[in-house]
């Protein structure tokens, strides 16, 4: 008796659920016509990121290509001149390659990096028809300059050394143009060149 009676209630509840579905809010998107906003985290593609002056944060370690677990990351570094300097310090990348159709946007690349060189950006529309072209390069990755940034190939303006970068001006100055700190070092004003290291 119970089973009978089962196996009648069981389609009137299936029917009671598409009905009480119909009334719901809508949840269809409009996308590409309207584009939500992603989570302030998401991770979508990355960046490489630049210090006040332009300099570029990268400097060709490859310790985020061999975090990758998707080996979506391809980095050749080379050395910095003091004619020709793409970074403070060293070395800098002077090949750096991501390859989105490998990408599993997990993160483990910008925790990986020392310098926060590289980070993600809530960008997700990444899609394309041709292979060649989901492999970005260097250039396609680099952040703009900012107003008061200069293209690299340059001389280091905020410091004699990496450590005034890294532990100094360049790296507790905010990068958004307007600070007065980075500004007075930009435009040579007072204790341009200073060494920071007592300071930090
Ligand atoms: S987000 Fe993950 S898969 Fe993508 S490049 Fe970074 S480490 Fe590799
Ligand atoms: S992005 Fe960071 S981890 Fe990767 S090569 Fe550059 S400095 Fe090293």
């Amino acid at each position: 008796m119970e089973t009978t009676v089962a196996s009648f209630l069981d389609p009137v509840k299936g029917f009671g659920l598409t009905f009480a579905t119909m009334f719901r809010q809508k949840t269809t998107e409009q996308y590409p016509e309207e584009v939500k906003a992603t989570a302030p985290r998401y991770h979508g593609r990355h960046v490489l990121n630049r210090h006040p002056d332009g300099l570029e944060k990268c400097i060709g370690c490859e310790l985020c290509a061999w975090a990758c677990p998707a080996d979506a990351i391809y980095v050749e570094g080379a050395d910095n001149t003091e004619d020709k300097r793409f970074s403070p310090g060293e070395r800098y990348a002077a090949i750096y390659q991501i390859n989105y159709l490998r990408c599993i946007f997990c993160g483990l690349c910008i925790e990986a990096c020392p310098t926060r060189s590289l980070t993600m950006t809530n960008e997700y529309e990444l899609a394309d028809d041709s292979r060649q072209d989901l492999i970005f390069t260097k250039d396609q990755l680099l952040a703009p300059l900012l107003p008061g940034m200069e293209q690299p190939p340059h001389p280091m303006r905020l410091g004699d050394t990496d450590t005034d970068y890294y532990v100094g001006v360049a790296n507790r100055a905010s990068a958004v143009p307007g600070n007065d700190e980075v500004e007075g070092r930009l435009a040579g004003g007072p204790g341009h060149n200073d060494p920071l290291r007592e300071e930090s």
